[in-house]
């Protein structure tokens, strides 16, 4: 046996396993050529924000458009930061929007796949037989120096103004201990932490292909990183490799913030002896801010929270869709060509991300919102409105569930036309938008009528079309009875004749619909009236038009 080899021995005694079993226990994967295998790999921080759910949607179609694996892995080494649930929240977020994994952890203590464990924590065999091997060929060392004497490190080099700080090379003190003082160290029951001997040059650089970003050249790594911690804890750099390794990643695909660990990866993975997987980092979501732009912040912005959508009540189609056009700007084009097809049909294009970050707009998505909502079916309407009610309003979804034949009615109106009406964007708005439906809800609001029509105006109007009005009438009926009314009235039915001749009439059809429309609804603007007065019925209608009439005449 060499030094390294009984040091490898002294340090991992109970380490019998090898790296040639860990390769036969999880196998290059069956997949068919080009077959990508991505992975989603948080740490449980308790937050989903709206970036993790972005690049884990990126990962997820990256490996579904090529038949591909993506995986949910959860990097939770630094238990510092990490909050009671925070694994739970982040699969109940990915879930909430159809992110759903192949592979990997899909429940407390629940995980599936043959690639496991999936969670960083259930691993550390799996590290330590990677650690000896790399002790072995004298690839990682062990490091006692305590934390007084790191940064008592730092500041010598800060006094001496070195240009690379850290640990590495002639600073590196533990670098050179021989076997000997290193096995009276470690006899000694001197804590100490496992470190690489980086093969890095001070001038030595790295170049890489991103898939999105393109060609990128950068310093190699030169400190000798922590592997594992005093406690035999990998750090998240050499966990990471390790797993996309065994479980035989093929893309990583991450927010950009990763790009300046690239180097040190690319090294870990070489070190190892491991295939370096392909990268493509992520721009972050920027948002617009006093004509700058700055990323999207946890403590600033409410919508940096994957939770805040639901909550509002975007449907999960409508944040999928918005982010679809934020990762490629062709997914507009092909939406407007295919309203109804799925998600998954679009022929998404890692190549076609742009660079920069993309600008997240709340305007854009109410309005990707609104064009989600106009083609679902009634039903499908109804059913998000209920799901969202019964969370966040307890009152609308008694109301709603209360009879759910009125309800699928109410999102009947103006639905299933080449032209939907486009009004609501989330479902927070459903209150408002359909309260005239319910007395409970409802409230008059006569003073929305235009200026052109005074009280005694809509006084004559109502008195007249009460007694015309017939609850059974069909719309072409229902029009021509309002029509009726306009000439006796002193109105015109035909708008063009108005416009020519405003002099002659007090008004036109519109005006008299408008007085209707505002006594029914106590709105001025409303999808299509006869089918509001049809859903409402008779009672209803007669007795908000007496309400309001009584109005009009005090
Ligand atoms: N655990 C890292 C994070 O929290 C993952 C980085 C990676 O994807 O390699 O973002």
């Amino acid at each position: 046996m060499n030094d390294f080899e009984k040091l490898a021995e002294l340090l991992f005694p109970d380490v019998h396993k090898t790296v040639e079993q860990l390769e036969e226990q999880f196998p290059p994967r069956a997949l068919k050529e080009g077959a990508r295998v991505t992975r989603f790999a948080p740490s449980p921080t308790g937050f989903l924000h709206i970036g993790g759910l972005f690049a884990a949607l990126i990962s997820k179609l990256n490996a579904q458009t090529t038949d591909g694996v993506f995986i949910l892995r959860i990097e939770d080494t630094d238990k510092k930061r990490e909050i009671e649930d925070g694994v739970s929240e982040i699969i109940k977020g990915l879930n909430a929007f159809g992110v759903t994994v192949d592979e990997g952890v899909v429940g407390f203590n629940q995980e599936k796949g043959d690639y496991g464990p999936y969670q960083q924590s259930h691993r550390a065999g799996i590290y330590h037989v990677v650690v000896k091997k790399l002790v072995t060929e004298g690839l990682a060392y062990p490091c006692f120096c305590t934390e007084e004497e790191l940064s008592a490190l730092r500041e010598k080099q800060e006094e001496e103004g070195t240009a690379i700080k850290g640990y590495f090379g002639k600073w590196a003190k533990c670098r050179d201990l021989t076997f000997d003082e290193q096995k009276a160290l470690i006899e000694s029951g001197k804590p100490y932490t496992l470190r690489l001997r980086s093969p890095g040059r001070e001038d030595g650089k790295i170049k890489f292909d991103d898939l999105i970003k393109g060609k990128i050249e950068i310093a190699e790594n030169i400190q000798d990183v922590v592997l594992l911690k005093t406690d035999g804890i990998p750090t998240y750099h050499f966990a990471h490799a390790v797993d996309d390794h065994f479980m035989r990643t093929t893309h990583v695909i991450r927010g950009d913030e990763w790009i300046s660990s690239v180097p040190l990866h690319i090294q870990l993975f070489k070190a190892c002896g491991f295939r370096v997987p392909k990268y493509a980092h992520i721009s972050p979501i920027m948002k617009e801010e006093n004509g700058g732009k700055r990323k999207l912040s946890k403590r600033k912005d409410p919508e940096a929270a994957v939770t805040y959508y639901a909550e509002q009540g975007y449907p999960k189609e409508s944040v999928i869709d918005y982010l679809l056009t934020l990762a490629n700007s062709n997914f507009e084009d092909w939406r407007r060509a295919n309203p109804k097809a799925p998600q998954s049909e679009f022929p998404f294009n890692l190549k076609k991300m742009s660079v920069s970050g993309a600008l997240f707009d709340l305007t854009k998505l109410n309005d990707v919102s609104k064009n989600v909502i106009s083609v679902m079916t009634a039903e499908q309407v109804l059913s998000y409105a209920l799901s969202w009610a019964k969370d966040f309003d307890s009152e609308l979804y008694e109301l709603l569930s209360r009879d759910t034949e009125y309800a699928k009615a109410i999102f009947s109106v103006d639905r299933d036309t080449p032209k939907p009406r486009k009004d609501i964007a989330k479902f927070n708005e459903i209150r408002a938008y359909i309260a005239y439906y319910f007395d409970e809800l409802y409230q008059n609001n006569y003073s929305e009528m235009p200026e052109n029509i005074t009280a005694d105006m809509a006084k004559e109007i109502l008195s007249a079309y009460i007694g015309r009005y017939k609850p059974d009438d069909s719309k072409d009926e229902w029009f021509a009875g309002i029509k009726d009314l306009c000439e006796p009235l002193g109105y015109t039915p035909n708008v063009k004749e108005y416009k020519k001749n405003p002099d002659l009439y007090k008004g036109h059809v519109g005006d008299v619909s408008t007085v209707i429309r505002i006594a029914v609804t106590g709105r001025r603007n409303t999808p299509d009236l006869y089918s509001i007065m049809q859903i409402l019925g008779e009672d209803k209608v007669k007795a908000r038009m007496k309400t309001a009439l009584a109005f009009y005449k005090a």
